[in-house]
């Protein structure tokens, strides 16, 4: 397991992407490091088990990556929260706004059960619109999110505070100033 330094370490901040000015926190990097990915699968994987949540939800694309990994550490299944057109049935979807333009999450209501307890994966949370929405999304099955957990969090863009906000918690394995 690595330290909080050193998983920091493993992200790569790419400047000027996707536009001029902005510092754009690379979990590629982190990726590709096996104990980098070990550390965060499995810290995030405690936090699911921590919550009683019995299904994890990742949000298209990166949480998918974190959230099936989570999903299969914390012993429970996983739902994809993708992007619009995706689905092969009928969804129910929210449109959001996010740090770079606007768009839309769906799901496929039948994978959640009414009774079901989710935590939220992604890789880093920035003004919160993603989660919010995919929080929506859940809410929207009559289901509950029990926790909302990401690698990375860009305090100063305010995203944990909206979500905690709207009664979710919120983990975050680093965060960038
Ligand atoms: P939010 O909706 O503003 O919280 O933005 C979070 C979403 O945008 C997540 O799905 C992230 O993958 C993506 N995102 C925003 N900023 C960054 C960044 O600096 N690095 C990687 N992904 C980012």
């Amino acid at each position: 397991m690595l330290d909080t330094e050193q998983l920091r370490a493993s992200i790569r901040t790419v400047p000027d992407f996707p536009k001029p000015g902005i510092q754009f926190r690379d979990i590629s990097t982190l990726l590709a490091n096996p104990a980098a990915l070990h550390t965060s699968v499995t810290l995030l994987a405690r936090e699911v088990r921590s919550s009683g949540a019995t299904l994890v939800a990742g949000m298209e694309a990166r949480g998918f990556i974190f959230g099936a990994a989570v999903a299969i550490e914390a012993g429970v299944g996983f739902v994809p929260i993708r992007k619009p057109g995706k689905l092969p049935v009928e969804t129910i979807g929210v449109d959001y706004a996010l740090e770079y333009g606007s768009d839309r999450l769906e799901i496929d209501p039948g994978a959640i059960d009414p009774g079901d307890k989710v935590a939220l994966v992604d890789d880093l949370i920035a003004t919160g619109g993603t989660a919010l929405a995919a929080t929506q999304l859940v809410r929207m099955t009559s289901a509950d999110v029990a926790t909302a957990l990401f690698v990375v969090d860009l305090p100063d863009l305010g995203g944990a505070t909206r979500l905690r906000n709207a009664g979710i918690s919120v983990t975050s394995l680093l965060s960038f100033e």
